[in-house]
């Protein structure tokens, strides 16, 4: 399998580079948040495959769901006036329990799209409302909003640009002030500078040329950054002021990764528009969702008259998808969303032990997602010096220890374990991630 994935498989981050001397890591089966490998090793999959297992593996209910829909009907076009009702329900499902009157789900494959399809609504938004020159964009560095070439454009991680061209001039970002080098030391004067920032980005750009500004509720490929408690709602109200619309990522942070089923609800607002993907299925079926307030709806169906608004994926509202995330969403209101707030406070009670370890910066997080930021010296946040700290070093230490983490570029672990987790599987991360510092400090 090694030699054939090397030959055959393109994993665009890692083969073009030339892998691992080892090869890929072939995974054979999993169940709960345990995960084995190809040669039975029995790991813990602290990261939930990639941040979106969140229920865990192997639950019956969900394979049955699947399997029942396929028998009875395993596709269904959602692109014209045609539809089934695994869809249907699950969109009224969500509706339901999304913040204020994000009434209106489009469903796409995953998050990427679900990103690129949120610009596609919002031009046609702001076309209706007669203001075609909004056409600007604005995110915040260290973002990651997907790897579609409009999603990566407003992706703000370099390796996402490099030699091809995005983001466009359309695409805009202010600076993420809450990471954990930023010179700011108080909320309030992060919540201000970011506000500040906005507002005069918006003022440069020109005010009548800014079409959204995209945030997610904790940024998580930049690294698991948290902003400070308001800052999410002082950046939605700076948004109603500048007449901007104000999108939320939820494509990590959705279906009980911080807490709650979305994140917005815990910050107390309500985004204009909303992506979500990964937990949404569970990671067993691909599939992503744009939500759209009632104003923002209204406004595109008053603007496209009788016109047809072109937008649609053969696999958008797939009826397997549907059944699969209906199945899931039982899962997580039976018990998971529970399980995983408190697991959640457990692990970053437990991450939070390691502050004392001599190459511990930074422990940070919310709910299930949490990350550890490794420096040789705290006082001045030096990070590790390049013989310690390329990513694949780190991962291969915690792999050996049975741990799944991420491990970031910038010597940082990245934890966002299934929601199923036992306390002893929280305490094993932990312990583990405690023998991998100790090892990295020799
Ligand atoms: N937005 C955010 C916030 C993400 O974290 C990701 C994926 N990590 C995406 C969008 C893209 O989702 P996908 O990989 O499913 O296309």
């Amino acid at each position: 399998l090694i030699e054939l994935d090397r030959q055959h498989l393109v994993h665009p981050v890692s083969s073009f580079r030339g892998h691992e001397e080892r090869g890929v890591r072939v995974l054979r089966s999993a169940k709960g948040a345990t995960v084995t490998d190809a040669e039975g090793r029995e790991l813990i999959d602290g990261f939930a495959g990639l941040w979106c297992v969140n229920a865990g593996y192997g639950h019956e209910s969900v394979v049955e769901a699947a399997a029942e829909q396929m028998r009875q009907l395993p596709y269904a076009t959602g692109y014209f006036d045609l539809g089934s009702e695994a869809p249907i329900r699950l969109a009224a499902a969500l509706a339901e329990r999304s913040p204020g009157d994000l009434n209106h789900i489009y469903f796409s494959l995953g998050g990427s799209d679900a990103v690129d399809s949120t610009i596609r609504f919002i031009r046609y938004y702001w076309h209706a409302k007669g203001q075609p020159d909004r056409d600007q964009f604005i995110s915040v560095e260290q973002g990651y909003h997907g790897s579609t070439t409009m999603g990566a454009g407003l992706t703000a991680l370099p390796g996402f640009h490099d030699g091809f061209g995005v983001p466009y001039q359309w695409q805009h970002k202010i600076s993420s002030h809450y990471t954990y080098r930023n010179p700011l030391t108080t909320d309030q004067e992060i919540i201000d500078a970011s506000v500040a920032e906005l507002k005069a980005k918006v003022a440069a750009i020109g005010e009548d040329k800014v079409a959204a500004f995209y945030v997610e509720p904790i940024q998580g490929s930049g690294g698991v950054l948290v902003p400070p408690k308001g800052w999410v709602k002082a950046m939605r109200d700076a948004c109603a002021e500048l007449d901007i619309l104000f999108v939320a990522d939820e494509v990590i942070t959705g279906f009980g990764r911080t807490g709650p089923l979305f994140a917005c609800a815990e910050e107390g607002i309500v985004p204009d528009l909303m992506t979500c993907a990964k937990g949404l299925t569970s990671g067993y079926v691909p599939m992503g969702a744009v939500f759209m307030r009632d104003h923002v709806y209204e406004t595109i169906a008053e603007g496209a008259g009788a016109k047809a608004v072109g937008h649609g994926f053969t696999y958008s509202a797939h009826p397997v998808s549907a059944a699969v995330a209906l199945e899931v969403l039982k899962l997580y209101e039976g018990g998971l969303l529970e399980n995983g707030r408190k697991a959640g406070a457990r692990l970053l009670a437990g991450l939070d032990t390691l502050r004392d370890h001599p190459l511990v910066g930074d422990v940070r997080g919310r709910g299930m997602l949490a990350a550890v930021e490794m420096v040789t010296d705290k006082e001045r946040k030096t990070p590790l010096p390049a013989s310690v700290q390329p990513a694949t070093r780190l991962f291969d230490r915690a792999w050996e220890q049975g741990l799944i983490v991420r491990s970031f570029a910038q010597g940082i672990f990245g934890y966002a374990p299934p929601l199923c987790c036992t306390d002893a599987e929280i305490d094993a991360i932990v312990e583990r991630t405690r023998t991998v510092l100790d090892q990295t400090l020799e």
